[in-house]
């Protein structure tokens, strides 16, 4: 790494202000994860502030995930936490801090049983979501795709005076946001945080810059940084997360809100990155009929016609794959008799298909979305890739089909489906970026540690900033995981540091 990077140099410290204001706690960034910090805070008493560059709050996305909840309680699911909590650090090939899955894992029920109890009260409904990753039938698959029920959806009921949403988290977002101001909590909004400011070792507060000028912000208590993940910063996706840059799609917004500035700050005050690789957030977006690498798990070959992965639709399996391909190209191939297969792989999700999808199958190929030829020649010839490896590689994949054994990329006996019956199918498979969560080094209490590993002073991360939670690849294991670690630290910090504590009851000092 060169040291032509911003976030390695020194600016020119700020010591100048045009005006200064104090709390307990003051919080950098309104999205999730702050919100629900300061909200905490609040709730517990103390004067807050959330410093925040755009004109409102924002969340995004639908999961919040939990263990534990009241939620999973009525539906009568328990699970297991040491499980989930190995499944989750075995993901992050043990680069991660077990102790903070550990910490989610535990008190994350708690957590969001109380957001469940307010969102009840404020009339609002919240559910447990049984869609997209949330499959409930992949139980007597082994450890590595296990998918537990955690994801939490919030609602509105109907004729409820409330703003209608598609992304459901705003409406956790909008609970908590306005049970904060009930408690207080003063928002600064078109404001931005410039830089950290530090006393004999300690961060006591942050420079801002609003529409009166240069702004001091004490912070008596402690900086809770909640600025996001590095997703719209070009320069540090290239050098922490290369993959990233490969998707087809950017799903993120708003554009501007993750450009690093928090981690920056973070460095700039002596803050060691984390030494995770970053786990972005990849979905794989064919949302057609058959899903693949979402919903169904074909065969699938590289633009030499060669098969190249597990396709087992456990994300992000397949986008992981496709994101290393030559030419930035897979294509998903099967063959017509792709509903008697899907049954096979997904029943649950079988029986949820509409009637027509042979017709809707059809219209996919009429848009150009799938490709479809009578042979593999004609299939290969349409896709651009030589034929004798294309016909090769399904000759190889329906042997290990009929083994019942893919001893080459062990996907599931389940998901594997002959490809033998033309006409053939193929599309490409396509992903998404949602979020790229990475930052700062922490230790178990989420505090923002130095390069030597001691927590600075005065100093927190928590939801896309906190470094050491994901690492590697994002997976499914416990669907809603990024908001809900989110909203776990974000809680367990906030009410932590309006006493002057650590999440672990020892002094903020
Ligand atoms: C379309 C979409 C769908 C998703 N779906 C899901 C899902 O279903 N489940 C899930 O778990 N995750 C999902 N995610 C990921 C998840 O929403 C994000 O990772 C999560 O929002 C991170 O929350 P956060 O509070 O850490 O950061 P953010 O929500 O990004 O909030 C950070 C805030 O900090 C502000 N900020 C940044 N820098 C400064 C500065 N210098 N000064 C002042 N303010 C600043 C930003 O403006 C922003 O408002 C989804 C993401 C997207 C985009």
């Amino acid at each position: 790494m060169s040291e032509a990077h911003v976030w390695q140099g020194q600016p020119e410290p700020i010591d100048h202000f045009d005006g200064q204001c104090e709390a307990d706690v003051v919080v950098v960034g309104a999205g999730l994860s702050g919100v629900i910090a300061a909200q905490s805070a609040a709730e517990a008493g103390a004067s807050v502030i959330v410093i925040e560059k755009f004109d409102k709050p924002v969340a995004h996305g639908i999961d919040v995930g939990a263990v534990n909840s009241v939620l999973q309680d009525r539906a009568g699911i328990h699970i297991d936490p040491l499980e989930a909590a190995r499944l989750v650090y075995q993901w992050g090939q043990q680069q991660t801090n077990y102790h903070l899955i550990r910490l989610f894992v535990d008190k994350s029920g708690e957590v969001m049983t109380h957001y469940v109890e307010m969102a009840e009260e404020a009339g609002y409904t919240v559910r447990l979501n049984t869609e997209a990753t949330a499959r409930a039938d992949w139980d007597n698959l082994d450890d590595r795709y296990r998918m537990f029920r955690t994801a939490h959806v919030f609602d509105v009921r109907e004729g409820q005076d409330v703003p209608k949403t598609k992304w459901n988290a705003e409406y956790l977002l909008r609970i908590a946001y306005e049970d904060s101001l009930k408690n207080g909590a003063q928002y600064m909004f078109d404001t931005q945080a410039l830089q950290l400011l530090k006393e004999d070792g300690r961060v006591v507060g942050v420079a801002v810059k609003d529409a009166q000028g240069i702004e001091k912000i004490v912070a008596k208590n402690g900086v809770i940084m909640a600025t996001g993940g590095i997703t719209d910063n070009e320069e540090m996706k290239e050098c922490f997360c290369p993959m990233s840059q490969y998707v087809d799609l950017n799903a993120y917004f708003p554009r501007g809100a993750n450009m690093g500035e928090g981690q920056t700050m973070c460095a700039w005050a002596g803050a060691a990155w984390s030494r995770c690789y970053p786990a972005p957030i990849i979905h794989p977006v064919n949302f057609t009929p058959l899903g693949p690498g979402i919903d169904s798990s074909w065969l699938t070959v590289d633009r030499d016609g060669n098969r190249f992965m597990n396709e087992t639709a456990y994300e992000p399996l397949v986008t992981n794959a496709r994101l290393n391909a030559p030419g930035n190209v897979a294509w998903a191939v099967w063959d017509s008799n792709y509903m008697d297969h899907y049954k096979h792989m997904e029943p649950i999700k079988f029986s949820a298909l509409p009637e027509n999808t042979p017709e809707l199958v059809e219209k996919c190929v009429e848009s150009g979305e799938y490709k479809k030829a009578e042979t593999l020649e004609g299939l290969a010839e349409q896709i651009d890739v030589p034929a004798d490896n294309l016909k090769a590689t399904v000759e190889r994949y329906n042997q290990l089909v009929r083994d019942g054994n893919d001893v080459d990329f062990g996907v599931p006996e389940r998901f594997l489906s002959p490809c033998e019956q033309g006409p053939y199918y193929a599309t490409k498979i396509r992903a998404e970026l949602l979020a790229l969560p990475y930052g700062m080094r922490v230790d178990n209490n989420s505090q923002i540690c130095t390069h030597d590993d001691y927590p600075i002073s005065g100093l927190y991360a928590v939801g896309g900033m906190q470094g050491d939670f994901f690492a590697n690849s994002y997976p499914v294991t416990l669907p809603g995981a990024d908001h809900g670690r989110g909203v776990t630290f974000g809680r367990l910090v906030g009410s932590a540091l309006a006493k002057g504590q650590n999440i672990d009851g020892t002094p903020a000092v």
